[in-house]
């Protein structure tokens, strides 16, 4: 058993269909896969739909949270598996973020408009395709008018967050996501936890007062962890009881990643399903 746990499709800011993601999962060798897409469960239908026999999938999601530390509000992702997604409180709050989302999406395309960058709303809303709304969208809108070359070039020279076309979301907070995961059954783990946001805060500290809300894992095999990273990770995890998993973040064309470059075991998948009691399973082989 070789598990890709972080995963996303078009129904978020990947590139795949569910069948060619699933078409993929099974070209890189992995036998189990969670499809983990921004604020969303809504292409879990169509995966269960298309999932090839031998494959299985774990439920899952990628949700947008934030820690205030100090001035500074800091985004942070947090992978939730096998939770209700019929559970109110969490799914409320899934809908208000997708609302945040497009909001804030449409913002950023209207102060690009006033700038005289040649994209619109309805473009950035055919690229999103009914998705949450993302960056990436917006930067595949920057592509198609030939104004830059690549996503990376998009996010450098437009849609970082020192742009002056920048717009925050307004993320949960993220201890109220991992209690509102737990509550709705589901099994709380802090993607790319030595990067990005979380990289600028991950202290023994800030895990010990997640694991305290209920956090169950550490994403520390990530495609973007040094070797230092992942051992500093990796100690605290095993220090506060955690586990750790290892993901390729994948996004299709949206991101330089391979599926599977990063692995979690049978073993850890294990204690992973141990956590869950919102009555949801993997589908798929032995499930
Ligand atoms: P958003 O969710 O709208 O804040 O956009 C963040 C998404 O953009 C995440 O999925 C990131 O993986 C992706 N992203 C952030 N920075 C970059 C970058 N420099 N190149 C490509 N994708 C990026
Ligand atoms: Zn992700």
């Amino acid at each position: 058993m070789v598990a890709d746990l972080h995963t996303h499709s078009r129904f978020s800011d990947g590139t795949d269909s569910p069948q060619q993601l699933l078409d993929g999962a099974l070209a890189a060798g992995l036998t189990a896969l969670a499809v983990t897409d921004h604020d969303t469960m809504a292409g879990w239908p169509e995966l269960v739909a298309v999932r090839p026999p031998q494959l299985t999938l774990i439920p899952g999601a990628e949700l947008s949270t934030h820690v205030v530390a100090g001035e500074r509000v800091i985004s942070v992702h947090l992978l939730a598996y096998l939770f209700d997604p019929d559970f109110e409180p969490l799914a409320r709050e899934l809908e208000r973020l997708r609302q945040d989302r497009l909001q804030r999406g449409l913002t950023i395309v209207d102060r690009m408009v006033a700038d005289k960058v040649g994209i619109s709303r309805q473009q950035v809303l055919e690229i999103a395709a009914g998705a949450p709304v993302g960056r990436p969208h917006i930067a595949r809108a920057l592509i198609n008018i030939g104004l830059v070359g690549s996503i990376a070039e998009a996010f450098s020279s437009y849609l970082a967050a020192n742009s002056r076309y920048y717009v925050a979301k307004s993320d949960t907070p993220l201890l109220h996501a991992i209690e509102l995961v737990r509550q709705a059954g589901g099994v709380p783990v802090i993607a790319h936890a030595g990067s990005r946001g979380a990289g600028r805060i991950s202290s023994w500290e800030f895990f010990a007062s997640a694991q305290r809300a209920g956090l169950a894992g550490i994403e520390v095999r990530h495609p973007d962890h040094d070797p230092a990273t992942r051992a500093r990770l990796a100690n605290i995890a095993q220090d506060l009881g955690l586990f750790t998993t290892g993901s390729s973040d994948y996004h299709g064309e949206n991101k330089l990643l391979t599926l599977g470059q990063e692995q979690t075991s049978a073993t850890t998948l294990d204690t992973l399903l141990s956590v869950s009691d919102s009555g949801m399973t993997p589908i798929g082989p032995g499930w």
